[in-house]
């Protein structure tokens, strides 16, 4: 185990959570692991939503999944096996299965339940990107159930995405409890790494009273960077790609690097990577 810890050292893991429904979890694992492999990092995005729209979304459909999460989380496939290629240079997928959405069930009587990913994590090779650094960004279900406690018993930093309307702050608190109680329980490396506000609309004043509210309430952990509403953001599934190729230059898009170059200036690796470039 502690030489496949090793293997891991140069990963940095973010569970992408948020029990609401509909937040933009899917669309920021999609469109900030798209714009981390564009900067050089390999980049693995792991569905672990059922639901499965990360691999819809991303080109892999539910016909072409051969060994999904579902596979690693029940002990039939190591990680390794179940990751594929996507369009996207850098970005590579473990796929959802609906069948996930019984894996809760199945691992009742699994001792390490809360720990299966982490272990499957921890199982891959160190990252050969020329950055020689690796992202892992987990696509959590809308719900707070084990496969979510998966996610945060694997990662190191969760992202938050929030949806700037008006119950915007409902169930946050039940989250970051959950999130205290991973870190004492499961996972003392864990850290919120930040608030993603997301659907900003401009035009609205309600969004920007639910990002002014938002940011009194959590202060530091909201990101600068805020997604606005976008439709091109929406399109992008259907063609099965990312915003980011489907339209590099839509505000969605730009939005999604600027994000990524934020959460690389907090990471402390935007000076590296300029000396590299
Ligand atoms: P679920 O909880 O069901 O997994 P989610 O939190 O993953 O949902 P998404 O699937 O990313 O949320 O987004 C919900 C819907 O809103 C999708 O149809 C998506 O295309 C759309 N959407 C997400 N972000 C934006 C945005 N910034 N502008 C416009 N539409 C968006
Ligand atoms: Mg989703």
């Amino acid at each position: 185990m502690s030489d496949h810890r090793a293997g891991m050292s140069n990963s940095k893991t973010f569970a992408v959570v948020n029990q609401k429904g509909g937040v933009g979890k899917t669309t920021t694992a999609v469109n900030l692991g798209t714009a981390l492999a564009a900067a050089g990092y390999e980049t693995l995005l792991v569905d672990l939503d059922p639901q499965g729209n990360a691999s819809t979304g991303l080109g892999v459909p539910a016909s072409d999944r051969a060994l999904t999460t579902y596979d690693v989380m029940v002990g039939e496939a190591t990680l390794q096996q179940a990751i594929v290629k996507t369009d996207v240079p850098n970005l590579v997928l473990a796929p959802a299965a609906v069948e996930l959405s019984g894996a809760d069930m199945e691992l009742i009587e699994n001792s390490r339940r809360a720990h299966i990913l982490a272990d499957a994590l921890s199982g891959l090779p160190r990252a050969t990107s020329a950055r020689g650094k690796r992202f892992v960004l987990i696509d959590c279900p809308p719900s707070l159930n084990l496969l979510t406690i998966n996610a945060m018993a694997s990662a190191q930093g969760v992202l938050v995405p929030l949806q700037c309307e008006f119950y915007a702050l409902e169930g946050l608190s039940q989250l970051l409890e959950t999130v205290r109680r991973v870190k004492r329980n499961l996972n003392p490396n864990l850290e919120i790494d930040g608030v993603i506000l997301t659907m900003h609309d401009r035009r609205n004043n309600l969004s920007a009273q639910v990002a002014a509210d938002v940011r009194s309430y959590l202060g530091e952990l909201v990101f600068d960077t805020i997604i606005p509403r976008n439709v091109r953001l929406s399109e992008a599934p259907s063609h099965s790609m990312p915003a980011l190729i489907y339209d590099h230059a839509c505000a969605g898009s730009q939005a999604y690097i600027e994000l990524a170059s934020e959460l690389l200036r907090k990471e402390g690796v935007a000076k590296e990577s300029l000396e590299e470039a």
